[in-house]
């Protein structure tokens, strides 16, 4: 299971099938990381600061963050894609089509000068957290989205 929580300056990954349970995030920031809690990760309850070191000290790698340098990710399942927008203007996109074998990811791309800023990673995840809720297999064949999903 991949999920993708976001407030305000930061961006932070899930994945579950890395997730050991040890629980040091939650003992560096308990209001954040609640295991009994639906979703049991909320950003708003403790400052940024707190949350980049419970990240930082997951000793599995389940949990990764990244800033949003004011990058908005959306999704936008009429276009079967997710988009990521600076102000109005689009800076990059994944894009699927939802087929009988399941979702297939065939394309990630982000506008170069904002390359390295973990759009691409947000974009992915965003479109696979939602083919997840649905029920669907994701299929990578976008070999970006196959390094994310695989890492
Ligand atoms: S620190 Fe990492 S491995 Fe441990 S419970 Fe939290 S997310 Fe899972």
């Amino acid at each position: 299971m991949h999920r993708l929580y976001e407030h305000n300056d930061i961006a932070v990954f899930w994945d579950s099938d890395k997730c050991r349970y040890a629980a040091e995030c939650k003992k560096r920031s308990p209001m954040t990381f609640d295991p009994v809690r639906r979703p049991w990760i909320d950003l708003t309850k403790a400052p940024a600061e707190e949350i980049w070191d419970a990240v930082s000290a997951c000793p599995s790698g389940a949990l990764t963050i990244a800033h949003t340098h004011e990058i908005r990710v959306e999704m936008e399942e009429d276009n079967n894609r997710s988009a990521a927008y600076a102000g109005d203007r689009m800076i990059g996109e994944c894009n699927y089509n939802i087929t009988p074998s399941g979702w297939v990811i065939y394309h990630t791309g982000v506008d170069q000068e904002h390359g390295g800023k973990g759009i691409a990673k947000r974009l992915v995840y965003k479109v696979v957290e939602v083919a997840e809720k649905s029920g669907g297999k994701v299929i990578p064949t976008c070999s970006y989205a196959a390094k994310v999903l695989s890492e």
